[in-house]
């Protein structure tokens, strides 16, 4: 027996409110693939394992034009050559059109391929604000077979901040000297402000000794590592998503407009290095990302 009666008014407010919530998460989704916290590759999977999430429910062309470097010309071609309906959802797509277009994916965005090798020699960076003090913090407190590299800097401590465990605090002259002695295995100024570098010797003694290194420091830092150990594996921190990163970086809402912006930019540029790295750790927990990125170590 049909029942053509109407939605009772509570239905039809709970049905509303459900579809705003689902809108609003497909829309973090596309955020998240524009940011590339996450790969068109991987949305598509999650689309596929459950056709009824929100990742799930989203259009074709929607997902298309959050791919970064699609507009609205180049996703009409893409869904022409593909053969695919412009209101088909990712969770409705065919073998043959799922096959096409993950093919499609790879092609123009081949997605890092994480290196199998394991190193003794590992450096942790992502984007300002992921929590890589946080998580490298885990890893000393939870595998203290590791040894976490403590850097020097020109940097003043902050209150509570140990010198000799948090960092070697010098001043110019002294950064300066340690530069030209080469005791330095890379070093670079961060945020424009002050210097930063990786002293040399306590990471030779460690990896001579079979103990596993961490280098918590900059992506530039991390460059200067690659060139100088290219055998060094690189692991960049990702967050869960990019609304949570924002929520990181400009949380406590104490900046101007301008500033969040210029840190919004920063986040995005940072994101964009990912793909130099060799592994790829996401911080939904802290001490699971530590486990992750100790697992790592050879
Ligand atoms: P903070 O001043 O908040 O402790 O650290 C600021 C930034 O400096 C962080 O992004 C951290 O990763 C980076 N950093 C810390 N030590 C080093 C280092 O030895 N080399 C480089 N390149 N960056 C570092």
């Amino acid at each position: 027996m049909s029942d053509s009666r109407p939605l009772p008014d509570v239905d039809r407010a709970a049905a509303s409110r459900r579809a705003v919530a689902a809108r609003r998460e497909r829309a973090a989704l596309k955020r998240d693939v524009a940011m590339r916290v996450i790969t068109p590759q991987e949305l598509l999977r999650r689309a596929l394992a459950d056709p009824s999430s929100p990742a799930g429910a989203m259009r074709v062309p929607e997902f298309l034009t959050a791919i970064p470097a699609i507009g609205a010309g180049k996703r009409d071609r893409i869904l022409t050559e593909l053969g695919i309906s412009p209101v088909k959802r990712l969770g409705g797509l065919g073998v043959r059109q799922r096959h096409d277009l993950f093919r499609f994916l790879d092609r123009r965005w081949p997605e890092p391929i994480p290196r199998s090798g394991r190193s003794r020699l590992l450096v942790l960076a992502g984007p300002t604000a992921v929590g890589k003090g946080t998580v490298s913090a885990a890893v000393k407190r939870n595998h203290p077979e590791i040894l976490l590299s403590t850097s020097a800097t020109t940097r003043p401590p902050r209150p509570g901040e140990v010198d000799g465990e948090h960092y070697y605090f010098v001043d110019d002259a002294a950064f300066d000297s340690l530069i030209a002695d080469g005791a330095l295995l890379e070093h670079a100024t961060v945020h424009n402000k002050y210097r930063y570098g990786t002293p040399r010797r306590p990471i030779e003694e460690a990896l001579s000794e079979g103990r596993t290194v961490l280098l918590e420091i900059d992506l530039q830092g991390a460059r200067q590592v690659r060139e100088a150990e290219p055998t060094a594996s690189l692991v960049f921190l990702l967050p869960p998503s990019w609304d949570e990163l924002v929520d990181r970086l400009v949380g406590r809402g104490t900046e101007d407009d301008e500033e969040r912006s210029r840190r919004l930019r920063t986040a995005k540029r940072e994101l964009a290095a990912q793909n130099e790295f060799d592994h790829f750790v996401v911080n939904d927990d802290v001490d699971a990302a530590a486990a992750r990125v100790a697992a790592l170590a050879r």
